[in-house]
């Protein structure tokens, strides 16, 4: 059977069909008869979710370090405690109920109590404990790991998959994203280029295909289930084909960003994670453009604490040894909502409280980041950027909170260094006034993603509107161009961090117009360099 969708990454990908579970956070009540057989399934899915948390342990201390992977081993221990096992097995005992009710009432319970505790260090305990159930709770649905039991790499189908579903995937085990809905310039879209995998959007897939073999073409959409042996060896020479042209981009490796006639340019990463550093240097990354700093809350069951953002920034900043790394402080909302920020539901997110505007409303949660930021900064070349500006009153605003967190760390004798500062041209209020931004910083970087939404008032998240969303459009160009202008004039160097910065049909006209950096998904950066260095002015 062969079916079509819309591609956001190309490559192709052959191998077994798994569909994603959404993991059903109702849990519902109801009786069991035998007792002892529904205490035995909560010991078993107690001991798998132990494990799974010695695993993150191990993975975590490779990523993020012991600091940052220490919380694992505190959900193992919760897991043991003799307390939240009495009271599961009580109520499943006492009250004939299944194991999933009794341990989503049991971690409600001890969580309000944790919350309710004098002690800050007890108090951060309750979402702990909320975790860890909902951990066990995934077990006992039989949904752990989103649907992905085996340890066979799969091709994922999914209804659709929002930001924080695919950022706790095990990506070693995704060949390729299938989804029936989301749009090529959601962050789903921009992940799956990110982990360098093809992915198709807009595809009707049946349901009963799990398990079956298929092929995803992501250089023409094709969506191939059960293909004939004649298809599969067609598509495996073609892979190895695929392949082999990644291969020779490789060649490019270590070559300098520069045109046929000496114009040079930086040509930097855009990440979402400390684990995306790795296919930034394998791709040879002059630096990091984008750090997309959200996703360390999205991946969080909790605000995340200064000390893991600080351990985070700081291993970017190492890894990278000395290069440019550029964090982009919190751009939640819209797409990419975080459940425990509670944000009321809005009209329209894309429009709404967002963002730079959830920052400065909520001073306590920016100065937070921007204090790992800054104690990071001491460890590398950090520069920090902020999403969504439309006014020069903001910036102002966001240079007087970074004085007093830098005076704050003077005054604890705590070692940072002066960072770059810098802001994210995506609305066309930015880009109307970016000659009077261009004085209050030193740094623009136009979000194309964004600011094509906003200019041409088409939702980017809308698959309807795919067709009408031109990022070619002349209002779009035309503003990038007036971007750099006035960037330049008013001292900023001027980048392109939104995905039409890997459009190499564009590289050639970004050139000329004076673009100093480029900042794409690591999978493209082989790819635009060889387009920089075909070009001639
Ligand atoms: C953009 O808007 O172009 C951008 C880079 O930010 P994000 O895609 O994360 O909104
Ligand atoms: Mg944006």
């Amino acid at each position: 059977m062969i079916l079509e969708g819309k591609s956001v990454f190309g490559g192709i990908a052959i191998g077994r069909l798994s569909v994603y579970q959404k993991k059903d956070k109702q849990v519902k009540r109801h009786k069991v008869e035998d007792t002892a057989a529904e205490v035995a399934r909560f010991t078993e899915a107690k001991e798998k979710a132990k494990k799974q948390l010695a695993q993150f342990y191990e993975k975590a201390l490779k990523e993020v370090g012991e600091v940052n992977a220490m919380i694992f081993e505190v959900h193992q221990m919760m897991l043991d405690d003799l307390d939240y096992i009495e009271s599961v097995v009580n109520m499943i005992e006492t009250q004939n109920i299944n194991a999933e009710f009794a341990v989503a009432t049991t971690g409600d319970n001890f969580s309000k109590m944790f919350a309710a505790m004098d002690d800050e260090y007890m108090r951060e305990r309750a979402a702990d404990v909320k975790d860890i159930s909902n951990r066990v709770i995934s077990i006992l649905h039989g949904a752990d790991n989103g649907g992905m039991t085996g340890d066979e790499p799969v091709i994922l189908l999914a209804e659709d998959l929002a930001p924080s579903e695919t950022v706790q995937l095990d990506k070693t085990k995704v060949l390729a994203f299938v989804t029936r809905y989301g749009s090529t310039n959601s962050h789903t879209a921009i992940l799956a280029r990110t982990m360098n995998i093809p992915a198709l959007i807009g595809v009707e897939f049946l349901k009963d295909v799990d398990g079956k073999y298929g092929i995803v073409d992501g250089y023409t959409g094709k969506f191939i289930i059960d293909p004939e042996e004649a298809v599969l060896s067609e598509y495996r020479v073609k892979k190895e084909e695929d392949e082999n042209k990644k291969r020779l981009l490789q060649e490019l490796k270590g070559k300098e960003n520069v045109t046929l006639d000496g114009t040079k340019i930086n040509l930097y990463a855009n990440i979402g994670s400390v684990a995306d550093v790795a296919s930034a240097l394998s791709n040879d990354a002059g630096g990091i453009g984008l750090f997309r700093s959200e996703f360390l809350y999205l991946e969080s069951g909790d605000y995340p604490t200064e000390e893991a953002q600080f351990a985070a920034y700081k291993a970017v900043a190492e890894n990278m040894a000395g290069r440019k790394v550029i964090i982009r402080t919190l751009d939640i909302g819209a797409d990419k909502q975080v459940d425990y920020f509670n944000m009321e539901k809005e009209e329209n997110p894309a429009m709404g409280y967002r963002a730079i505007r959830i920052c400065l409303d909520r001073p306590e949660i920016f100065k937070t980041q921007l204090r790992a930021i800054y104690r990071a900064s001491y460890y590398g070349t950090i520069s920090i950027m902020f999403p969504m500006i439309i006014s020069v009153k903001e910036v102002r605003r966001i240079k007087e909170i970074i004085a007093e967190v830098k005076q704050e760390l003077s005054a604890k004798k705590i070692p940072y260094k002066d960072c770059e500062i810098g802001i994210m041209i995506e609305t066309p209020a930015a880009a109307m006034i970016s000659d009077l931004l261009a004085e209050e910083v030193d740094f623009f970087s136009v979000g194309t993603n964004d600011l094509t939404q906003y200019t041409l008032a088409i939702d980017r998240q809308n698959p309807k509107l795919d067709d009408f969303y031109d990022a070619h459009h002349e209002a779009v160009l035309r503003m990038l161009k007036m971007v750099v202008e006035n960037g330049h004039k008013g001292g900023c160097w001027v980048g392109i961090c939104g995905e039409l910065g890997a459009d190499t049909s564009l590289t050639e006209t970004f050139l000329k117009m004076g673009f100093d950096e480029l900042s794409v998904s690591p999978s493209m950066i082989l790819k635009v360099r060889e387009a920089i260095r075909n070009t001639r002015l």
